[in-house]
């Protein structure tokens, strides 16, 4: 089915596709909060919301479900997760294309970001199998000691506009083999495509059979109602995926009822170009990270250094390639670069490029392009190039603005390197093993993912997913971040006809 924005509303296609997978139209024709799509900046929805009291039933609902969902055996949790990858399967061209009407993206990267999802599932039904702690030596004799991994609680996923549902499952598809129970709170600018993923979880639901009613739910609501997800006593755990400024709030408020999160905030990620680096080989690396998905992924390539003796060679190309690269609607066109999410993305790119003017940036590339769509932001990437490392480099800014500088000493920009707030994502392009594995070591790149000869996005599921510093130490995806879904219990068991204390210690009773 190919319905182009020129022959037929992007609602209208947005509306057959929630349709076909079989979302309640009431759902997003009769609500009050209105959703658009940065495509053509047209409305798309008026979504129902819940209020403060709607997203506690739905916690308690969570709760009950909880009870019964942590005594079922976890491979048979593994199987919902197996019939939810197999109906994300079937519904991959339509959620895909619904990631790129709501989000505004390319049509391989919304197909991406499902491929995700059901990496993410295969991922977990492998995991079900995999729950496994440790037998530990003991010191007292006839003792046994070992680890028991048992469900958490209840989940709470906060998302962001950016990767509208791939965070949902990445989250979900963990928390549900671990045992427990999911309500999410999706991001207030792309609600359509959380209710499409709900119906294809219900879908799978249908399937298995016996799931207990409310072990999955989605609560559609702005800010307030993520805080009531965080605030509310039988929430165990909040994974919550946002910027800086949401965790500073969310962090705060659940260590102060002592319930766990998972942090993953903003990224202001860095590239080296080394150089002995091959140049062909970070020209296209660097193209896809700083000016992919519109310079919108937490992983963006945001601030570039290149080594003075290649800078000259480099540099013009990678101009060249600002300078010609498609920006057009995803929907159709093959142009590379969709369009902002919203104006309030085209000021803060404008803002930030005024400043990196006023410290002597010289900014090629950054102007709106007219589409003939007055309310959609679509914007020529933009490459700075900074006299220092100074200023709006600093910051996150959630559009594609790539800052580049001149280094001569490696010491001093690996320092520069780590010199942001952010901790999430970086590269560096080089074939010198000297430098390579001074990057990955431990006076080398502060971040959570730190990547030789590849770009700074596109992370593979298999890998931890996260950030260090203020993007907030959280895990995710692959390696053992399902760890951080359940409760580890240490048991010693004694089966000798004594009672040894450990460290020796007596205590004789008459
Ligand atoms: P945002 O912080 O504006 O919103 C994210 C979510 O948090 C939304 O669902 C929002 O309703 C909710 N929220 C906001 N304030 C809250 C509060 N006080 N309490 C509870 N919930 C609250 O972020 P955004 O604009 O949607 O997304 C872009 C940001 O997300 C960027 O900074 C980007 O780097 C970051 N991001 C990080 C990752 C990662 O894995 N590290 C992934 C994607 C996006």
């Amino acid at each position: 089915m190919n319905i182009s924005a020129k022959s037929s509303s992007v609602l209208d296609e947005a509306h057959a596709i929630l349709d076909r997978l079989g979302v309640d139209k009431s759902a997003y024709t009769d609500g009050s909060m209105v959703s658009f799509s940065p495509i053509t900046g047209e409305k798309i929805g008026k979504l129902k919301t819940v209020n403060a009291k709607g997203a506690a039933a739905a916690i308690e609902e969570a709760h009950a479900a909880l009870q019964t969902w942590r005594l079922t055996p976890a491979p048979k949790r593994g199987e919902l997760v197996r019939l939810l990858g197999e109906e994300l399967r079937a519904a991959k061209a339509d959620l895909g294309r619904l990631v790129s009407i709501e989000a505004g993206k390319i049509p391989s990267e919304g197909l991406g970001e499902v491929q995700e999802m059901i990496d993410i599932c295969d991922y977990a039904v492998g995991l079900s199998r995999q729950l496994y702690g440790l037998t530990i030596a003991t010191e007292r004799p006839g003792h046994r000691m070992m680890e028991t991994w048992h469900p958490l609680g209840v989940v709470g996923i906060i998302s962001a506009f950016n990767f509208p549902v791939a965070v949902w499952s990445w989250n979900a598809a963990l928390a549900l083999v671990c045992g427990n129970s999911v309500v999410w709170k999706p991001s207030e600018k792309t609600p359509l495509t959380a209710l499409a993923s709900q119906a294809i979880l219900e879908r799978a639901l249908k399937r298995f059979g016996d799931a207990p009613a409310g072990l999955s739910q989605v609560i559609i609501g702005g800010r307030e109602i993520g805080e009531a997800l965080v605030d509310h006593e039988n929430v165990a755990l909040v994974s919550a995926t946002g910027s800086t400024r949401m965790g500073r709030e969310v962090g705060p408020r659940l260590a102060k009822r002592f319930a766990r999160s998972i942090l993953e905030l903003g990224g202001n990620n860095g590239g080296i170009v080394c150089p002995s680096a091959d140049l062909d080989m970070a020209l296209r690396a660097i193209a896809f990270g700083a000016m992919g998905t519109a310079g919108q992924r937490c992983t963006t390539l945001r601030r570039l250094f290149v080594h003075e003796s290649v800078y000259e060679e480099l540099v013009p190309r990678l101009k060249r390639a600002y300078a010609s690269v498609s920006v057009g609607n995803p929907l159709d066109s093959a142009a590379l670069v969709g369009p902002l999410v919203d104006k309030a993305a085209y000021d803060g790119m404008q803002k930030a490029l005024g400043e990196a003017r006023a410290h002597g940036g010289s900014v090629h590339g950054g102007d709106r392009v007219n589409l003939g769509h007055p309310d959609a932001y679509y914007v020529k990437p933009a490459l700075v190039e900074m006299p220092k490392h100074e200023g709006p480099v600093f910051e996150e800014t959630f559009a594609p603005i790539l800052y580049v500088m001149k280094y001569s000493d490696f010491d001093a920009v690996i320092a520069d390197h780590n010199a942001v707030g952010a901790g999430l994502s970086s590269s560096i392009f080089t074939l010198d093993m000297r430098e390579a594995e001074r990057f990955l070591a431990a006076d080398g790149s502060d971040c959570g993912i730190a990547n030789v000869n590849i770009g700074t996005s596109g992370a593979e599921i298999g890998g931890a997913f996260g950030g260090e510093k203020e993007t907030g130490g959280g895990r995710e995806s692959g390696s053992d971040a399902w760890r951080a879904y359940m409760r580890r219990a240490t048991n010693t068991i004694n089966y000798s006809k004594a009672l040894p204390l450990a460290q020796g210690v007596s205590f004789d009773i008459a």
